[in-house]
């Protein structure tokens, strides 16, 4: 009796490519023997087509939606399903035992799906709506972050509308209290989709009126210099850290080319650090994990300067999720591999079901 495993992928935010991606490595490598495996992918303006297939989109660039049904979900918590829109029939009634939402960024990866799959009484893959929600706000996670005792980088929250109003004080205030250089941030978001480096005045006003395109909170942090560490977190309430990895970006920073199109930065797994950090770094990345309410994966990412001074950067709920991305890369070198790790993430998926029951 095969476990069906619902995944649904692409979406609404600016991370749609980088989540059909992860979701074509992840149906390449669940086990056919254990699980049946359909899909949902969501159109970059909110419809859902079961049916789609992101390996189309990966070789072919092809439209997720060819030869995919429009489905709606029913609100049913005791037999949630989905329908299709056109009234025919679709595979096992639209039903599923987990879903599996590899989803990054708004939409997805923020708590609002998970919101949904709690309404509707589906069992789910990875955080709740809390965790997923802090996860992804930048300004509340460093809030909680701090409460947690979690070494944090300066940074200021400015809300649209204020630099809209009133720019150049904007510019003043971020110069005179955080400093050059700075990063700005839209506060929801990931894949560094929106972040820019400013050096000056000119270029932080610039950042400011960019990250704002993208969210109504712009989150400006102090820029450290500083090597670039992630840790993977695996588990619900008694969650474990891996060893740790580091990211050489080629570039000036770890930015959406870096990480997706030119290839060339470099993953050394393990990071070469001292046993001491890697054991600090581990704790603070489960203290962030459970600081947040995060349950299922977590990717936690750090920096650890010259003087061996750590700062926690931020965690990723719903991290990337392709055979050569990080999370499952570093879990891999502990010995688990990519399919017994998305086995390990469904039997969690089930029981944060059973236990939130
Ligand atoms: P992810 O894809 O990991 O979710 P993200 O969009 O949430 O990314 P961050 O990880 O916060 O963005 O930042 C992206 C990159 O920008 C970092 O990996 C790092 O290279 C650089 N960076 C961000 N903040 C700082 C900082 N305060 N000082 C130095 N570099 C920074
Ligand atoms: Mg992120
Ligand atoms: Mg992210
Ligand atoms: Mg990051």
């Amino acid at each position: 009796n095969k476990t069906k495993v619902l995944v649904i992928f692409g979406g609404q935010s600016g991370e749609h490519e980088v989540s059909v991606i992860s979701a074509a490595s992840v149906i390449k490598a669940l086990h056919a023997d254990r699980y049946e495996i359909q899909t949902i992918g969501i159109t970059k303006d909110g419809s859902w087509y079961w049916g789609a297939r992101p390996e189309a989109w990966k070789e072919a660039k092809a439209d997720i939606t060819n030869g995919a049904k429009q489905v709606a979900v029913v609100l049913n918590p005791q037999k949630p399903y989905f329908q299709a829109i056109d009234g025919s029939e679709l595979p096992d009634q639209g039903r599923c035992d987990i879903i599996f939402p590899v989803m990054h960024g708004p939409k997805g990866e923020d708590g609002t799906i998970q919101g949904l799959f709690e309404m509707a009484g589906f069992p789910y893959v990875g955080s709740g709506v809390l965790g997923s929600s802090l996860g992804m706000d930048k300004d509340r996670m460093k809030a909680v972050f701090k409460e947690a005792g979690l070494p944090i980088v300066p940074h200021l929250t400015l809300l649209r509308s204020e630099i809209n109003a009133a720019p150049k004080a904007a510019v003043k205030r971020i110069s005179d209290s955080i400093g050059f250089p700075c990063f700005i941030k839209p506060a929801n978001l990931g894949s560094s989709v929106g972040i820019s480096k400013a050096e000056d005045d000119k270029q932080l006003l610039e950042a400011l009126i960019y990250a704002a395109k993208f969210d109504r909170k712009i989150v400006i942090e102090k820029g450290v210099k500083a090597r670039e560490v992630e840790l993977s977190v695996l588990g619900n309430e008694s969650a474990k850290a891996s060893i740790p990895g580091e990211i050489k970006p080629t570039k000036d920073f770890y930015d959406y080319e870096a990480k997706y199109l030119d290839n060339s930065s470099e993953l050394i797994i393990p990071a070469i650090l001292s046993q001491k950090l890697i054991e600090q770094l581990q704790s603070y990345a489960v203290t962030a994990f459970e600081a947040v309410g995060a349950s299922g994966l977590s990717r936690v990412d750090f920096f650890v300067t010259e003087d061996k001074q750590i700062f926690i950067n931020e965690i990723n709920t719903m991290p990337g999720f392709t055979q050569i991305s990080m999370y499952p890369k570093l879990w891999e070198a502990s010995g688990l591999s990519y399919s017994l790790l998305l086995d390990e993430l469904i039997r969690l998926g089930f029981e944060k079901f059973k236990d939130d029951a």
